[in-house]
């Protein structure tokens, strides 16, 4: 058997880790760049692994030196090295420089890394994005405020275009008693604002890309539609199918989502976060370009082709061309492990997932081997049935009630 590339993998958290779980069953090779004992090295030995930072140019090189074809679990990477890899190529021996290749490509991560970018790109390819105004261009940041609570009113929302995870760089301005508060909180950051979406549930679609090695899209596959869960803006919750959403608006959502990686460049999994809205219209919210927290339920419902496995796939070129991407459950929800009070604050889950054992649902828990921190992503864990008539939201109360208690 011809050998199969070697993937180098920026980042190694839980991202990470469940790549790297997806990877061995299938004798795919990843060396990760990111400090020892984070996540996915604790699951994947490999003598090939560099100790470091992904954004150091340096330790990514070396990275790059060591391996066929690179990606990220992150998209708050250095893009210019990445590009240089790419394009220019890396020193692996004495005399030999060769190209790497990047994907997604450094150019959509360049991209997406500023979301502000990001959605006027989409906005120009005609895909429905709430309107925003850049902010750092203004000669004064209060008159800038001032200027989008004429253009949006209140609430509006202020985002950092760059480096926000979890909503951290999110701030909500509810009338001019916060001017001051935004200032301090966010005026040194590059900014945006963003009309508020009066959203009434928040949908994701995972999508898979894939090209040819011109850069030609080939495909473009979907999962189902997904309903996420936000509190204190970070993702808690994902539930399939949706809650109470009529299947014609999830399929709208769906190519919504396909729609939107159509129109950025490389191989791998995309996640499209999108609004809906009370009139059943679909505005996106943002894409991250990787596997994604709202996709870990096809782990157990789509076995054949979790998202983890569809990102090696695609990344390798060996995804099966006439793949659909339907679940195996009739239902499936996944809950978020957020670190409590205390560092042990969530080890009565892993009694209470074995304690609710029952013939018509199945629970699986993921821990992530983290330290336990207020609000940290430590684990998850999804719970799925097969029969439709399931009432699988009753069934998982109990968890949802722990989890929610863990969290306070
Ligand atoms: P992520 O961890 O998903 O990358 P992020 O820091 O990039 O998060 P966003 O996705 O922009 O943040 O926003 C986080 C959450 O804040 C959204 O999922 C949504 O609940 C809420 N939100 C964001 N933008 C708006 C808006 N314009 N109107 C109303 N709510 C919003
Ligand atoms: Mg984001
Ligand atoms: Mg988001």
């Amino acid at each position: 058997m011809p050998k199969k590339p070697v993937i180098g993998l920026l980042g190694g958290g839980q991202l990470g880790r469940m790549l790297c779980e997806a990877a061995g069953p299938l004798g795919i090779e990843i060396v990760i760049l990111d400090e020892a004992n984070c996540p996915a090295k604790q699951v994947n030995q490999n003598a090939k692994h560099v100790t470091g930072s992904f954004k150091d140019p340096e330790k990514i090189r070396e990275l790059a030196a060591r391996c066929d074809v690179l990606t990220i679990e992150i998209e708050h990477v250095n893009t210019d090295i990445l590009e240089e890899i790419a394009t220019k190529g890396v020193t692996t021996g004495p005399g030999t420089v060769k190209k790497i290749p990047v994907h997604p490509s450094w150019e959509t991560i360049r991209l997406i890394q500023d979301k502000f970018l990001q959605k006027e790109h989409f906005s120009q390819a005609g895909l429905p994005v709430a309107p925003q105004m850049a902010i750092e261009s203004r000669p004064s940041m209060l008159d800038a405020l001032r200027e989008s609570y004429e253009r949006f009113g209140f609430p509006f929302m202020l985002k950092a275009r760059k480096g926000s995870y979890d909503g951290r760089g999110n701030f909500k301005v509810s009338g001019v008693q916060d001017f001051e508060e935004a200032v301090n909180v966010m005026g040194k950051l590059p900014l945006y604002a963003e009309k508020w979406v009066p959203f009434v549930k928040e949908l994701a679609v995972v999508v898979v890309r894939t090209e040819d090695d011109e850069g030609r899209l080939r495909d473009i596959y979907t999962y189902p539609t997904v309903e996420t869960i936000h509190e204190d803006s970070v993702c808690t919750k994902v539930y399939y199918p949706p809650r109470k959403v009529p299947a014609d608006v999830c399929e709208k959502a769906r190519g919504v989502a396909a729609g939107v990686v159509k129109t950025l460049k490389g191989r791998g999994v995309f996640a499209v976060e999108m609004f809906l809205l009370e009139d059943a219209s679909i505005e996106v919210n943002e894409v991250a370009p990787r596997i994604h927290n709202s996709g870990h339920y096809t782990i157990e419902a789509v076995p054949y082709m979790s998202q983890f496995k569809a990102q090696l796939c695609s990344i390798l070129d060996i995804l099966p061309r006439s793949l659909k991407l339907q679940p195996r459950v009739s239902s499936a929800i996944m809950l978020n492990i957020l670190g409590g009070a205390r560092e042990d604050s969530h080890e009565a889950l892993a009694d209470l997932s074995a304690s609710l054992y029952d013939d018509q649902m199945d629970i699986f828990l993921h821990q992530y081997g983290k330290t336990s921190k207020p609000g940290r992503k430590i684990g998850h864990i999804t719970a799925t049935a097969y029969a439709p008539d399931t009432d699988l939201e009753q069934l998982v109360a109990p968890l949802v009630q722990e989890v929610d208690h863990i969290r306070q």
